[in-house]
């Protein structure tokens, strides 16, 4: 499953839209020097002045506070040029994380984790939702995977990755199973998977004997190694799966492109316009 040309047809649309709404603003805030951080902020705005999003790059010390941070976040809610907010993680440890998140106006929550969007989302209600499971599901509809009545099974329980996700393939009426870090007897679970995501950060974890012959295997793990980026997924799955995405250019690219069409459709919202999620 190529994310790469999918997210492009995404970004396209994205850019007509942003055209149409005339002026759009994306904020980050990125607090301290993570490199891995600075990679995906580079990537993000680069991504957002590509389609006419302007994009609003906040650098805050890696020594500042909970209160410096939710004061910065305030500013931005308050900002009519801004349509869209993304507090980007991991924070520093002294941060309060849980803090920031609900700070962010509900509105401009384009990374979906201010506790109203989570709670929506499980409502099955119109949200913002998280931009990489958005991309996971706009992955498996590309290529036509079966969701309704499936079973899927997703590997991790983030708040970005792996329980919105759970979410969203339940709302599309598969059966859902989540893995974690406690789970006992993987394969158990993952072989009667039609629909399998592997969201961990274990390079290489799903190995051949974990996959359902012509299941669905969706590969959201990105590790940094000396060869370059690694998924969670072996490449001997590839022979058992009848989809796989790979890494790079699987989930990757379409977490981006999810983002930015969250941030129309934030900014559609803000402006009064009827629209719906992806949830
Ligand atoms: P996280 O560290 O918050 O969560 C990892 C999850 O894996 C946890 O829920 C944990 O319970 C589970 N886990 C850990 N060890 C396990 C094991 N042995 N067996 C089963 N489950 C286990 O991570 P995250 O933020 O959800 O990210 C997961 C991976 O996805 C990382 O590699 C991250 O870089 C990548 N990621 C990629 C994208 C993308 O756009 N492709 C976006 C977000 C995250």
């Amino acid at each position: 499953m190529d994310g790469k040309a999918l997210a492009a047809k995404v970004r396209e649309r994205v850019a007509q839209e942003a055209r149409a709404l005339g002026r759009l603003g994306l904020a980050t805030i990125l607090v301290g020097d993570d490199p891995a951080s600075e990679v995906y902020i580079r990537h993000k705005h680069a991504a957002a002045e590509e389609v006419g999003i302007e994009a609003v790059d906040i650098r805050l010390p890696a020594d500042s506070t909970t209160v410096d941070v939710l004061e910065r976040v305030r500013r931005l809610n308050e900002d009519d040029a801004v349509d869209g907010i993304l507090v980007q993680t991991p924070l520093p440890d002294q941060l309060d994380e849980a803090l920031v998140q609900a700070a962010v106006e509900p509105a401009k929550d384009v990374d979906g984790l201010h506790p109203l969007n989570v709670g929506l989302l499980h409502l099955g209600r119109p949200a913002l939702v998280p931009a990489t499971p958005l991309g996971v599901m706009a992955l498996l509809a590309e290529y036509g995977v079966g969701i309704e009545g499936a079973r899927a099974v997703v590997i991790g329980r983030s708040q970005i990755v792996g329980r919105p996700l759970a979410q969203l393939l339940t709302h599309a009426n598969a059966t859902v199973t989540v893995c974690h870090s406690r789970t006992v007897e993987l394969a158990r679970n993952t072989l009667d998977a039609d629909v399998l995501v592997a969201a961990v950060g274990l390079p290489g974890m799903v190995t051949a004997d974990l996959v359902k012959q012509g299941a669905a295997v969706v590969d959201v793990g990105i590790t940094r190694t000396d060869a370059g980026l690694v998924g969670d997924v072996d490449p001997t799955a590839a022979e058992v799966a009848a989809f796989l995405t790979p890494v790079p250019g699987g989930v990757g690219p379409m977490t981006i492109a999810c983002l930015l069409e969250n941030t129309v459709l934030a900014a559609r919202n803000r402006r009064g316009e009827l629209a719906v999620s992806g949830n």
